[in-house]
């Protein structure tokens, strides 16, 4: 029988652990304390298991079996190391079901999209392993009686922090870079969504030697701000929040330790009048990922610019696609659209749906829970349409992290520049007309990093994803990601 069918068969909750545990130095064990805390699955309220909280004690027992184990770990050759991803990479393909079911459990997340997710980590490991080769230096002729060259090294131990949106595939794909440029991980997953790291931690202890990859659970302050800390960590990459992130980069000021940030974006979608309608439409709705998570995603393109001349038309398409999404348990295989992490994830989402109205917004879509009575014990929220919205409105400048989308009325090109750029994110943007010349001027005036013409949404192994303003420091998924992991050591030979 099939993992597929199998789930299917004992149901979503066969795939849950009787206990779980943290990984260090190869050991699956508790937290120091005995501390657990429970993780609910937001669609039904139930509590689906106890996990380690840990605390600075885990940490330091963490970071000193990465410490341990990086001597041994950087002496293998790029090529050595690779092969231990691509084993993971299999192993990940092996068990999609399993992960995808436990993030549909613990995160909302419709499980169809978490099998995605989980192909999509274990492509960016095999892309990673590819890339093993291309840790080289370069040699500079700089004198004729000096042989001069470059290493590429490693940093050491990195904490590598992560959020809910994507638990799987955050916490699996971002250890591809920094392991096959030679560090060893401490990794922690969010409070909300653990468990798909904490399944992770028995394949990763199968495969990698001991203290490679630990992997601790526990919340931000109390596991994650000792892992900014702690000076033995030299490198530190975080996901998640603009204001984590600040207080990151202050705690990662003291050490002077090199960051990387991937933060929140409030992304624009521009729509010029010349475009096919159905395309743009749809592409309108996958932009905000209300069927990938909910639209939890710093990705989203929330702020929806419409030309005036075909903004009547586009509106009336687009608010027809959203109320037929298929909302509803995110276990089940039918449903499109599943439901938000947490009560404060939901309380944020409402307050802002409260804030538009006040604003002076026009609620076209949404704007509350759905009404099936299965759903009403779960955080959902219907897909919520704006229209009318002044790009100075909160609604239009915060980032919601939700389903809901702004649609601002354009008509002037030198006029739109500004209201998209008038953000202090500046993540993605998404530019649909079939003008390649006003495409393009427009591709180059808008601060983000990541620009869609006629697409949105998708993510391409190897091309560089980060974002301008404070949308982050740094770029991932791509051969940029690698570098950042090492770091350059020039060696001279007197050769006279
Ligand atoms: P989100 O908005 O996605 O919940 P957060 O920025 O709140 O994002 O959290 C993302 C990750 O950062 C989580 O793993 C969380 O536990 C962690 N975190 C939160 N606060 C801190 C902190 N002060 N130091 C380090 N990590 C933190």
């Amino acid at each position: 029988m099939s993992q597929l069918t199998e789930t299917a068969v004992k149901g979503p909750h066969s795939n849950l652990r009787e206990k779980y545990g943290c990984l260090i130095g190869g050991e699956i064990t508790g937290s120091g304390s005995g501390n657990t805390f429970p993780t609910i699955n937001p669609a039904t309220g139930e509590k689906l298991a106890d996990v380690p909280d840990c605390d600075a004690r885990d940490v330091n027992r963490a970071v000193e079996a990465a410490q341990k184990a990086y001597p041994g770990w950087r002496r293998l050759t790029p090529m050595e190391r690779a092969e231990y991803c691509r084993r993971f990479a299999a192993r990940l393909r092996e068990r999609a079901d399993v992960y995808a079911m436990l993030d549909a459990l613990d995160s909302g997340n419709t499980v169809k999209a978490m099998r995605q997710d989980v192909a999509n980590a274990a492509r960016l490991h095999d892309y990673f392993a590819g890339l093993a080769p291309e840790l080289k230096g370069e040699t500079i002729p700089a004198n004729t009686q000096t042989f001069n060259f470059t290493l590429r090294e490693p940093f050491g131990v990195v904490g590598r922090i992560t959020p809910f949106n994507h638990p799987i595939l955050f916490a699996a794909s971002r250890l591809a870079a920094p392991l096959v440029a030679g560090n060893t991980v401490v990794l922690k997953p969010a409070e909300q969504t653990p468990l798909s790291a904490l399944e992770m931690a028995h394949d990763l202890k199968e495969i990698f030697p001991p203290g490679v990859v630990n992997v601790i659970s526990g919340d931000g302050p109390q596991a994650g701000a000792p892992l900014v800390k702690h000076p033995a960590v030299r490198r530190v990459a975080f996901t998640g929040s603009v204001e984590v992130g600040r207080e990151i980069m202050r705690a990662a000021a003291d050490g002077l330790k090199t960051i990387s940030l991937e933060l929140g974006g409030k992304n624009p979608m521009v729509i010029f009048p010349d475009v096919d309608l159905d395309q743009a439409v749809a592409s309108a709705f996958n932009g905000m990922n209300y069927c990938w998570v909910q639209g939890q995603s710093c990705g989203s393109t929330s702020r929806l610019f419409l030309h005036a001349d075909i903004h009547d038309a586009f509106l009336a398409r687009l608010t027809e696609r959203v109320k037929a999404v298929r909302i509803g348990l995110p276990t089940d295989e039918a449903t499109e659209m599943g439901c938000l992490v947490s009560q404060q994830q939901f309380d944020k989402v409402m307050s802002y749906i409260e804030l538009g109205k006040k604003e002076g917004a026009q609620l076209v879509a949404g704007g509350g829970k759905p009404s099936n009575p299965e759903l009403q014990c779960g955080y959902f929220v219907l897909p919520t349409i704006f229209d009318q919205v002044d790009y100075r409105m909160r609604l239009a400048q915060e980032e919601i992290f939700g389903p809901v989308q702004s649609v601002i009325t354009w008509k002037n090109l030198d006029e739109l520049i500004p209201m998209a750029n008038s953000v202090l994110y500046g993540l993605t943007a998404s530019i649909w007309t079939r003008d390649f010349a006003a495409a393009y001027r427009l591709a180059q005036e808008i601060e983000a990093g990541y620009v869609w013409i006629n697409d949105s949404s998708r993510h391409f192994t190897g091309v560089p994803f980060g974002g301008y303003k404070q949308s982050g420091l740094g770029r991932e998924e791509s051969y940029s990601e690698l570098l950042s992991y090492t770091q350059i050591k020039s060696i001279n030979v007197n050769l006279a």
